[in-house]
């Protein structure tokens, strides 16, 4: 949860897809859709390793559902275009802001076998790649806000820590 600071540091590549890996992703997709979330990153549970699972369906109409994503050390190949759409963080619960982002973009990851791939994906998909990528390098999305919001954001956050506790 924001703010640790283990939301804050760059996460290391994983070298070793085994078993624990396996029951780790596991952990992280039940985690997911249970908070429900459309993607998680290894660093909000506290493994800061480069690994983020997506899971767009429930936003998406039967016709076109994408199918789970675990994306294991991703990089991103190329952005495309600009959007400006509201960006929720399961790590900054009760928070929506308009971020913008690439309309498009390709990535290239492994999968949960070590398999390397590429995907191109643009919509929400596009969103949640970016954002999920973002936390592996330490960046939370009110990170690419104007300093207005980002002020706006700060304050606004800091009052409802207080009220919470
Ligand atoms: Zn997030």
């Amino acid at each position: 949860m924001y703010p640790d600071p283990v939301l804050r540091n760059k996460t290391a590549r994983v070298e070793k897809i085994d078993s624990s890996l396996d029951r780790l992703i596991d952990d992280m997709v039940a985690t997911m859709h249970a908070a429900p979330g459309v993607g998680l990153a290894a660093n909000q549970v506290g493994i800061p390793l480069q690994l983020a699972v997506i899971d767009i369906s429930s936003r998406e109409n039967e016709g076109q559902r994408h199918p789970l994503l675990v994306i294991i050390n991703p990089e991103l190949l190329s952005l495309e275009g600009a959007v400006a759409e509201e960006e929720g963080c399961l790590s900054i619960p009760d928070y929506a802001e308009k971020v913008k982002r690439a309309a498009k973009v390709k990535v290239r990851a492994q999968d949960r076998t070590g398999k390397p791939f590429e995907i191109e994906a643009e919509g929400l998909l596009a969103k949640a790649l970016q954002h999920e990528i973002d936390h592996l390098n330490g960046l939370l999305f009110v990170d690419r806000l104007s300093p207005l919001k980002k002020n706006i954001f700060k304050r606004r956050y800091k009052k409802f820590a207080v009220e919470k506790e």
